[in-house]
């Protein structure tokens, strides 16, 4: 024999293992359902895992079984997460926000066994109940309530059941390709589709994320991931604040600009990770109050496109660096995060300004590339645009229940994004392949001219569609918000895309609405706007059907 290393399997349980043994004492703070503030520690977070273990097991769970959860980022939901991947079950994060038709397909889609939820969630569970065919368990996560027992007889209460199990549960050894976690798409089209984590994918993800050119964590950090755990897993951050030791702070259900500026500044935040919308009523609530939210050093945007003019109100009003990351419940989800590079040390504020709106770069484990209409690979040279495909170490293969890949004939999977991407690995998304618009034969990114609308202070969101035309086949218009006590006019507008983008770029029409719908995970349905505004021109007698 040569000699060896050590052979061990990458397991979840080893993350929660490490946090309780090594940050003991440091703290993980939640938001009740009920709205107080909860404090707890690692170390308590890891004993309880182990005994929420133990007792599923006593459940009659064993090891593959799905187990449901239905809750708001909270230190319950957080233990549970380690008990159930720890004891090799697959814990399957539900998206609350779905219609019921689509949370009763997915429950029954995914088998699962046992459903934990949060008191808010009680009636969609009492109101869909009859439906779920294999759910044996539902566990409230709470202490015991007669309320709940009224209304769900068979209810059993996660306080409780924690403490009937052993203190000295040992975790499980098991294959690191075991599947730990499953996470449904959001399903915009059609039924949505499960994608199954294991065990190594994500260690290898929790890895790579923490790394400083992705999302530097460390021990140092105060964590708040306003990103729900059933969006992609809250990006992983549970999982690598267990294995960096930062302390975490979970919103629960409070998601509102005023509550998350309480936790920012109560708790001394230092990073904290969502999608747009939800920093635009942070960006609003601190303006208001006049804070300057000095804790936090650093923000993660992704999940949609940040606008260049909310990266520059992070920068300038708050000096708050934001790191713009991209990826998808099927990349676990990080595929992508915009950090600069030595060389950039002396580009002028302007250029970096301008590197720092795209989407970044891949870390190490992520490959990408972009191919043409006939899958021919095309150049890395920051103008290109083609479809966006990627492989790697935390990239799904296959969906959960199906038997064919999801990959290409040479083992890419193809994102749906249409992006450019340059000689350093910069990538910027332009669009989704079904939302760009089409004006002429050329391509024009909503991505862009939304970017450029919501710099006007009046517009609180805006979405570009392409607007039916009889003789350029699309083109594009803009669907837009007015914010509180604003009232832009369509000109006023129209004018900001002056000199932004090329004449022919330029939006025929703004068209106000009250609101614009978004999906369960906060992504504009342009499928929707579509529909409503897509006649648009015709209607207004600008263009001749
Ligand atoms: P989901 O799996 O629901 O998180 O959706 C993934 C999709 O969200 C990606 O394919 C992109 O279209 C979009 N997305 C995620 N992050 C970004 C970003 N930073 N900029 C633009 N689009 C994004």
């Amino acid at each position: 024999m040569l000699g060896s290393m050590m052979r061990k399997e990458l397991l979840i349980s080893d993350l929660i293992v490490h946090a309780g043994k090594y940050h003991t004492d440091t703290e993980i703070v939640s938001r009740e359902t009920s709205g107080e503030l909860h404090m707890t520690n690692w170390g308590e977070v890891a004993e309880q895992s182990r005994k929420l273990a133990s007792a599923l097991d006593a459940l009659g769970l064993e090891m593959g079984d799905r187990v449901a959860t239905l809750a708001w980022n909270n230190h319950r939901h957080l233990k549970i997460w380690f008990a159930v991947s720890g004891a090799g079950k697959v814990c399957h994060t539900l998206n609350p926000r779905l219609a019921p038709q689509q949370f009763i397909f997915i429950c029954n889609d995914a088998s699962d066994k046992a459903i934990f939820f949060d008191k808010t969630f009680m009636p969609l569970i009492t109101g869909t109940k009859d439906h779920l065919k294999t759910i044996e368990h539902f566990i409230f996560m709470g202490p015991r309530d007669e309320d709940v027992l009224a209304a769900l007889p068979e209810a059993v209460f996660f306080d409780e059941l924690v403490e009937t199990g052993a203190e000295d549960y040992v975790w499980p050894q098991f294959a690191e390709d075991s599947p730990c976690s499953l996470c449904y798409t959001s399903g915009t089209t059609g039924n949505p589709k499960g994608v199954l984590y294991t065990n190594r994918s994500t260690m290898m993800h929790t890895f790579a994320i923490s790394l400083p050119d992705a999302l530097s964590l460390s021990a140092s950090e105060v964590i708040l991931p306003v990103v729900p755990m059933f969006h992609a897993n809250a990006w992983g951050i549970p999982y690598a604040a267990a294995m960096t030791g930062a302390k975490l702070v979970m919103p629960g259900p409070m998601l509102d600009g005023d509550s998350l500026l309480g936790l920012i500044d109560g708790q001394k935040v230092t990073l904290a990770l969502g999608v747009p919308t939800i920093w635009m009523m942070l960006i609003a609530a601190a303006k208001k109050s006049g804070s300057k939210m000095d804790s936090l050093k650093r923000n993660v945007i992704g999940g949609s496109a940040a606008a260049p003019s909310m990266i520059a109100s992070f920068r300038d009003d708050f000096g708050c660096d934001t790191i713009h990351a991209w990826g998808m419940t099927e990349t676990s989800p990080l595929g992508t995060a915009n950090q600069p590079k030595g060389k950039h040390a002396d580009l002028e504020a302007d250029a970096l300004a301008l590197l720092r709106e795209g989407q970044g770069r891949p870390p190490f484990g992520i490959d990408l590339r972009i191919v043409d209409d006939t899958g021919h690979v095309l150049r890395h040279d920051g103008k290109t645009e083609g479809a966006l495909q990627v492989r790697g170490h935390w990239v799904v293969d296959t969906y959960f229940g199906k038997d064919a890949t999801a990959l290409t004939d040479d083992g890419w999977f193809d994102t749906g994004d249409v992006s450019t991407i340059d000689a350093d690995g910069f990538m910027v998304i332009r669009d989704r392949t079904k939302d760009i618009i089409k004006s002429g034969g050329e391509w024009i990114s909503s991505v862009d001219l939304e970017g450029i609308a919501v710099a006007h202070p009046g517009v609180a969101m805006a979405a570009a569609i392409g607007a039916v035309h009889p003789k350029w086949d699309e083109r594009p218009i803009i669907i837009a918000v007015k914010a509180e006590g604003a009232d832009p006019t369509e000109e006023e507008i129209l004018a900001l895309f002056d000199g932004k983008v090329a004449k022919w770029q330029v939006p025929d029409a703004v068209v106000f609405t009250d609101a614009i719908p978004l999906n369960a995970t906060g992504k504009m349905l342009k499928n929707q706007l579509r529909e409503a505004f897509g006649n648009t021109l015709i209607e207004r007698g600008t263009v001749d059907a």
